[in-house]
């Protein structure tokens, strides 16, 4: 094996799973992460209880950062990025925005990505009505054990919105791609906010609902058969506000009638956007991007966690919208290409 550390850039479920694979394999490991706090957008973002699993994000994800950080062979450097990476497979040098050489035998790109802004979808209310909130700002909510209150006067609301693919499936804003969890996402807090607030009523606008793979009976069915959640297809034109409650207005896409329901709070179903570094990111590392942001994969089946730079792996949401423990897999996936790597290279030596 060489001696030589894999760079891993972004400590969030995907790089923090293909840091405790390859130090497991005996792989030392330099593990590099913009932000102070190491997990990713589950610990950054204040997630409250995933899904599927109904466990706290600050226990399953914590749990995985403390595994790193307790492993000797994983240093880990925070709030810091790659500000140069040369060479080739073996023999690449990175250097850090605080100066500091590290020289690696592969890299692991899990970057991750960005949640859309919902400022980009102004006609929504978001940004001018302070009790239009986004997923991440309910989940914090959950998680911080303050329970749900409307941020404009903190009244316990009574009628709730959640308004799905905010920011996916949207030709308009350049945005065609279905984010995959907020789905199953809102269907769970759909179900947490009603278990917290029996006598709150909640309703989820919906184009197509995608509680994809085993999700349907556990989100789609128990949250209308057992949370009475009510789940209205329709398309939104705007939310606007009567001075006292919020107004969804739109068209009830079943029976084709305009409606209009007044809300004490409404929740954006944020999705996925490409990380906004990885412009950045693909000059420094010249990997290719995918036409629509994301970091490409060498190939879908053969190489998946391949980029265009041989030496070079991606894992996670980096790649496109991804749930956790996909980007979990994807991230051991990823350390497996990269301890390949390592081994070629090391009979390449003997040889
Ligand atoms: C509202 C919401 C709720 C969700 N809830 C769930 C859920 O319950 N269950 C589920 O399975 N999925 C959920 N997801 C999806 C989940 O967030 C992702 O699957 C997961 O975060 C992807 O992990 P990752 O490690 O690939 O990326 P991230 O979590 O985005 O981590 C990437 C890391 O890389 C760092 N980074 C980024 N750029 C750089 C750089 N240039 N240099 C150094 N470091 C960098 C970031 O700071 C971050 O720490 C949810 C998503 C949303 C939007
Ligand atoms: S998972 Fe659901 S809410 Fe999210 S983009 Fe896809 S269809 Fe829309």
């Amino acid at each position: 094996m060489t001696a030589l550390p894999v760079l891993i850039v972004g400590a969030g479920p995907a790089g923090l799973a293909a840091a405790h694979a390859l130090a497991s394999a005996g792989q030392p490991v330099q593990l590099v992460e913009k932000e102070k706090v190491l997990g990713g957008a589950p610990i950054l973002s204040g997630y409250a209880k995933l899904v599927p699993s109904g466990e706290w994000a600050k226990d399953a994800i914590g749990g995985m950062v403390r595994r790193v950080e307790e492993n000797p062979l994983i240093v880990t450097r925070r709030g810091v990025s790659v500000a140069s990476f040369d060479g080739g497979p073996g023999a690449f040098k990175a250097t850090l925005s605080d100066g500091t050489k590290v020289n690696a035998a592969a890299a692991i790109l899990a970057t991750g990505f960005t949640h859309f802004d919902s400022v980009n979808k102004p006609e929504w209310g978001f940004g001018t009505y302070p009790d239009v909130v986004t997923t991440t700002q309910v989940e914090q909510m959950l998680s911080s054990g303050k329970g749900v209150r409307c941020p404009s006067d903190g009244r316990e609301p009574e009628r709730v919105a959640i308004l799905l693919c905010v920011g996916s499936r949207d030709r308009q804003i350049g945005r065609t791609w279905c984010s995959k969890v907020c789905c199953t996402v809102s269907a769970n807090l759909a179900m947490e906010i009603r278990e917290t607030l029996p006598n709150c009523n909640v309703y989820i606008y919906y184009m197509d609902i995608r509680t994809f793979g085993l999700y349907e009976d556990k989100y789609y069915w128990e949250s209308q058969e057992e949370f009475k959640v009510k789940y209205i297809k329709a398309r939104i034109a705007e939310v606007t506000s009567d001075g006292k409650r919020l107004i969804v207005k739109g068209e009830d896409t079943l029976v084709k009638r305009p409606i209009t329901i007044p809300f004490d709070m409404v929740v954006h179903a944020i999705g996925m956007d490409p990380n906004v570094d990885n412009m950045k990111l693909s000059a420094i590392f010249d990997v290719k991007l995918h036409p629509h942001g994301y970091i490409e994969r060498a190939s879908t089946y053969a190489a998946m966690s391949g980029t265009s730079r041989p030496g070079v792996f991606v894992a996670g949401a980096a790649t496109g919208p991804e749930t956790i423990d996909d980007s979990i897999a994807q991230g051991q996936a990823a350390a497996m290409a990269a301890l390949a790597c390592c081994h070629e290279l090391v009979g390449e030596e003997a040889a």
